[in-house]
C-alpha cells in the first residue's frame, strides 16, 4: 500500500520530488538561525535595534504570534504591487494567489544590497528557505508566519526585496495586476463576495458592494 502511493506520487509529481532535498537548506528542524546574515548571500536580514520614533513614517508589521516585529517605511515606494498566481507562491502559501510587494534594494553595489525593510525584534526566530539560490523566503520560526523574501538574480538583473502587504496593519496597498495567471490552474473568475459568509453556513449572507 506504502509502496504504491509512494510510486504514484513519484509519477505524478516527478519535479518536486527531485527539489525536495536541497529547497531546505535551513528548516525549522535546525532551528532559529545563528547563521541568518550569511556572508556568501549579498543581502543580509535587516535588523534595526533602534525602532523608528516617528510611527506616521513607518508601517509595522509582525508575525501571527507578534515575537518577531518588523517596519516599513511609508515613503518606500513599490517596483510592483501584484497579486501573483506562479508556483512557487501558491505552493509555499498554500493559498490560490499572493498579493504582494516588491520593493529595489537599497544602497545597491556590485556586492550586496539593503532591505527597505527592517526587523525591529526576533531576528533570531527567522529562518529561510530556498528552491533556487536566487531567492530566499523567510519565515517566523515561532509562529510559521511568512514574512519577506530577497531576490538577487544577476542573470535576470533582478535585485529586490518582497513582503506581503498583510504583514503591514497600516500600509495602504492596491495591487495593479495579476501576474503569472498561466502557471495557475486555480480559478480568478469574479465570483460573489459575502461580507462573512453565506446564509447556509452561518453567515449573514450579505454581499459585498
Ligand atoms: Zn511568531
Ligand atoms: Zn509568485
Amino acid at each position: 500500500m506504502g509502496s504504491t502511493v509512494e510510486a504514484n506520487w513519484t509519477a505524478h509529481h516527478p519535479r518536486r520530488m527531485a527539489q525536495a532535498e536541497p529547497m531546505f537548506v535551513r528548516g525549522i528542524l535546525s532551528g532559529p538561525t545563528a547563521q541568518a546574515n550569511d556572508s556568501r548571500y549579498p543581502v543580509p536580514i535587516p535588523t534595526s535595534s533602534t525602532p523608528a520614533a516617528d510611527r506616521s513614517t513607518i508601517a509595522c508589521g509582525t508575525c501571527f504570534c507578534g515575537a518577531v516585529q518588523l517596519e516599513l517605511p511609508l515613503d518606500s515606494e513599490p517596483a510592483i504591487s501584484v497579486v501573483c498566481h506562479c508556483t512557487d507562491c501558491r505552493e509555499w502559501h498554500s493559498v490560490g494567489s499572493v498579493p504582494y510587494m516588491m520593493f529595489p534594494l537599497l544602497n545597491l553595489t556590485e556586492e550586496t544590497g539593503e532591505m527597505s525593510i527592517k526587523v525591529t525584534a526576533g531576528a533570531s526566530l527567522l529562518s529561510y528557505v530556498h528552491r533556487t539560490p536566487e531567492v530566499r523566503r523567510y519565515f517566523a520560526t515561532c509562529c510559521g508566519t511568512r514574512l519577506f523574501n530577497s531576490v538577487w538574480n544577476e542573470a535576470a538583473g533582478l535585485k529586490l526585496c518582497g513582503t506581503f502587504p498583510t504583514v503591514f496593519s497600516s500600509f495602504e496597498w492596491q495591487p495593479t495586476m495579476h501576474v503569472n495567471v498561466r502557471e495557475s490552474n486555480y480559478p480568478t473568475l469574479d465570483v460573489r463576495r459575502f461580507n462573512d459568509l453565506p446564509a447556509e453556513f452561518g453567515g449573514t449572507g450579505t454581499q459585498a458592494e
